[in-house]
């Protein structure tokens, strides 16, 4: 979706009144893209420690699995889980232990 596209699309919904702010947050979610891959992001890759959230779960699962990379690719610090979700105002430590699961290497997936 080009700029000016969206800056329409969030204005119109604006003037919907302050119920569009859920609206903008949706259309805001739909359009964040990854800093490593650019694909618009349907399951973010959440780290543990920083909890950066611009970075899609391919390129975490490609960095975990075959690099065997830790470290967040935005700031560099270690994690020893990432969460891997569609709501990106997650984190790990918000989460009920009960209500994620983690599968290998400290991939850990919120439960839908
Ligand atoms: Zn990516
Ligand atoms: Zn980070």
């Amino acid at each position: 979706m080009g700029f000016i596209k969206k800056m329409e699309i969030e204005y119109s919904e604006f003037e919907v009144g302050r119920e569009a702010g859920k609206k903008v947050q949706e259309i805001d979610e739909e359009s964040v893209q990854c800093v490593i891959c650019t694909d618009y992001i349907k399951y973010f890759a959440i780290p543990e420690t920083c909890n950066h959230n611009l970075i899609c779960w391919n390129c975490v699962l490609k960095q975990r699995l075959k690099l065997n990379q830790t470290a967040c690719s935005m700031c560099k610090e270690e994690s020893n889980r990432v969460l891997i979700t569609t709501d990106k105002t997650q984190t790990i430590v918000k989460w009920d232990s009960r209500m994620i699961e983690e599968v290998t290497n400290g991939i850990v997936f919120s439960n839908p």
